[in-house]
């Protein structure tokens, strides 16, 4: 029988609509873009905005339009987690009857008087009423969870004591990241994920997710992060520079040297078709350095 796996890759891009486009953002675009190329596959985009606190007006608009003047293209409709709490509500009700969530009503003050890195489980057992202004945690049990990363190898984390039991909807009411992305993640049937490396520290809480809630797991490839001279990484809502779209192909070039591709030199003089088609035919994800951060 032939080997169709390829066929049924979807990978996605998933910016936070915080800011416009930089050079942190554009890699991550690009990484996932070319890695759904090379496994013909399908490339979703999914605007995260599920943190409506942090969104910027316009920003998502903005992004998109960088995409589209790069020459990204992207198949089916965009989908904006601010449009999508029933799902996620769906998914917390599974959890609640599993006996696996509870209010926690513990302040920020306290939780860092604990001195402890990971939630120390103050309310878990405390039986409040869920109410409106409470947090909601999800238990975290005694398991480690193992996973093969695309780029940075073998990692493991043991749920209880390395994550804790962690927020899944915030005091505000607004579901947590961490769940959200998991329910969206089974809903587009996305087969790998391809973003920062900022993220690889969340993984283990999205797989442990995502076998509470039977989904299937997906493969998970972390690039390394844009990071500037002061060693932080670049980012948009620390208002990191706006990628130039009069100097697409520079940046491109840029973004697929940071990802270890050895563009030639002589791609500088080509246009923005012909840098694309470069990049899908020599795409090599083993290329792709594997440290979490390195300067730009
Ligand atoms: N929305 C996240 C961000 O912009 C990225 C999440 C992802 O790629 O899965 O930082």
């Amino acid at each position: 029988m032939p080997n169709n796996q390829s066929q049924n890759y979807t990978g996605h891009f998933a910016p936070s609509p915080t800011g416009p486009v930089h050079f942190g953002t554009l890699i991550a675009a690009v990484g996932s873009y070319l890695q759904a190329k090379k496994n013909n596959g399908a490339w979703l985009i999914r605007i995260e905005d599920v943190d409506v606190t942090r969104k910027i007006e316009g920003a998502d608009v903005d992004i998109l339009n960088t995409l589209e003047a790069f020459g990204f293209e992207w198949q089916g409709d965009i989908v904006y987690q601010s449009e999508r709490s029933e799902y996620y509500q769906q998914a917390l009700d599974q959890l609640i009857t599993q006996s696996l969530v509870f209010p926690c009503i513990c302040s920020r003050k306290q939780l860092a008087e604990s001195n402890s890195d990971v939630y120390p489980g103050s309310c878990r057992d405390r039986n409040l009423p869920e109410k409106n202004q409470h947090a909601l945690r999800l238990q975290a049990k005694d398991i480690s969870i193992k996973f093969n990363d695309t780029v940075m190898g073998a990692q493991s984390q043991n749920i209880k004591q390395q994550c804790g039991d962690f927020i899944i909807r915030r005091r505000d009411n607004l579901f947590a990241y961490q769940l959200a992305v998991v329910v969206d993640d089974a809903l587009q049937n996305i087969t790998e994920i391809v973003r920062g490396a900022d993220l690889l520290d969340s993984t283990a809480r999205q797989i442990y997710l995502q076998q509470l809630l039977h989904y299937p797991t997906p493969d998970y490839c972390h690039l390394p992060l844009a990071i500037d001279a002061t060693g932080n990484k670049i980012s948009k809502s620390e208002g990191a520079a706006k990628i130039d779209i009069n100097n697409k192909e520079k940046s491109l070039i840029s973004a697929l040297n940071f990802l270890g591709q050895q563009a030639p030199a002589e791609l500088v003089k080509s246009n923005i078709n012909d840098i694309w088609k470069w990049a899908i035919d020599n795409w090599d994800i083993d290329q792709v350095p594997k440290t979490k951060g390195s300067q730009i």
